[in-house]
């Protein structure tokens, strides 16, 4: 046994952070790590944003938590914000992506229960997937190493291929309701589904009566450039989770919905104890204040071909260590030539933290507020730590 009581469920670095300033992380000891996992895309802001540590404080001193049995107005306030902002006209407020997740999904079902279709209730799904750890979500998500030993498979996923459109027309049937996508996919490799499928798998659910559900835990709130992943496609679709990014830390996520797919969701037939609490709220509102200032977006857009261009530089430098860089705004994939948990290494030891993913791909998730300085200082990280690991460099090249 470990020395420690906790689950061994991670395999954690040994570094533990005592605090953090915007793109930096800094141990007891007073080491400065650049940070570009952004805690897996949810320090949205960065460390310590004085307007969420503001709204998070002062709400702090005010009201924690009442439930949902009472009127929480700054929760009306976010839900009409994000509606405003999307293609949604109706928000539940959840704690985290997989329960956004599980609150779609259970949204499709009873719509097509509602429509008196209750056989209508299986989910088309895309290998690479992750929607969540829940027994619905590792279903959905459909990885085998999810879902080993955890009895039988929640019933009502099929999947097919990454964006094999034809095979998933195929797989529609009697018993569908919806079909569920992340329009880039985060985990499995920084994946983003080409514009053209997005509008043919639209196209589908409107002739079959489907819900479209889009999964934008990992790609929405400006982390593609755009407030929303699914700008970039114009493809709207029915529901969609949010998570990571709303809360800028605080554990926050919504489903957002449409009038019509959300009709169904009548009084007690879904809840949540935590979901939209105050706290939540006040950091949520507080994230929206800054990611949709004027020009916020179109930054993030112009730092992103930044970190972009000079990543494809050293891509070119070390094609022994760096065969690809893929992705969009500040959601980039650094795909490897060697294990890509051997770069991360690397690149943990230049004091730079990136994120593995599927596809044997590193994931560079910086603030969305990270500056110039700090882009330039990681690619000077990441020459560096692709330096250290490359063969041209070792044999003097
Ligand atoms: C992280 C993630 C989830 C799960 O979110 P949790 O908050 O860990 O439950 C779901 N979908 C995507 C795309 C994610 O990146």
């Amino acid at each position: 046994m470990s020395g420690s009581a906790l689950f061994e469920t991670f395999a954690r670095a040994p570094l533990a952070f005592e605090r953090g300033e915007g793109s930096w992380l800094i141990t007891e000891n007073g080491e400065r790590y650049l940070d570009f996992a952004g805690g897996i895309a949810v320090n949205a802001l960065g460390h310590g944003h004085p307007h969420l540590v503001k709204a998070l404080t002062e709400q702090a001193a005010k009201l924690w938590h009442v439930s949902n049995l009472y009127e929480i107005p700054d929760q009306n306030r976010l839900a009409e914000r994000l509606a405003e902002h999307s293609f949604a006209d109706r928000v539940f407020f959840t704690n985290s992506g997989a329960e956004a997740l599980e609150c779609a999904i259970k949204t499709a079902r009873r719509y097509h229960y509602k429509n008196g279709h209750p056989e209508r209730y299986r989910v088309i799904t895309f290998e690479g997937a992750f929607h969540g750890r829940t027994l619905a979500t590792i279903a959905a998500g459909g990885q085998a190493k999810y879902l080993e030993g955890f009895g039988p498979k929640v019933d009502g996923f099929d999947q097919v291929a990454f964006d094999d459109i034809d095979a998933a027309e195929k797989l529609i049937g009697p018993e569908t309701a919806a079909i569920l996508l992340e329009p880039v996919q985060g985990e499995g490799g920084i994946r983003p589904f080409p514009t053209a499928s997005l509008k043919r798998l639209r196209q589908l659910c409107d002739k079959h009566g489907l819900l479209l559900i889009f999964d934008e835990v990992q790609c929405g709130i400006g982390r593609t450039g755009k407030l929303y992943g699914y700008e970039w496609s114009g493809v709207s679709p029915d529901l969609m989770a949010i998570a990571k990014g709303i809360g800028g830390g605080f554990p926050l996520a919504a489903c957002l919905a449409t009038e019509a797919a959300a009709s169904a969701m009548t009084p007690g037939v879904h809840g949540t104890t935590f979901g939209g609490n105050p706290l939540a709220m006040a950091v949520g509102n507080a994230v929206l204040d800054v990611v949709l200032e004027e020009g916020f977006l179109e930054e993030v857009s112009r730092k992103a071909l930044l970190l972009k261009q000079g990543l494809a530089a050293i891509a070119d430098e070390f094609p022994d260590v760096i065969s690809e860089i893929r992705g969009t705004g500040l959601m980039l994939g650094v795909k490897c030539t060697m294990p890509n948990t051997k770069v991360n290494m690397a690149l943990r030891d230049q004091k730079l933290l990136a994120v593995p993913a599927g596809e044997n791909v590193l994931r560079l998730l910086p603030p969305l507020t990270t500056t110039d300085a700090d882009i330039q200082e990681a690619l000077k990280r990441i020459r560096a730590g692709a330096a250290s690991l490359s063969k041209a460099a070792a044999n003097g090249g």
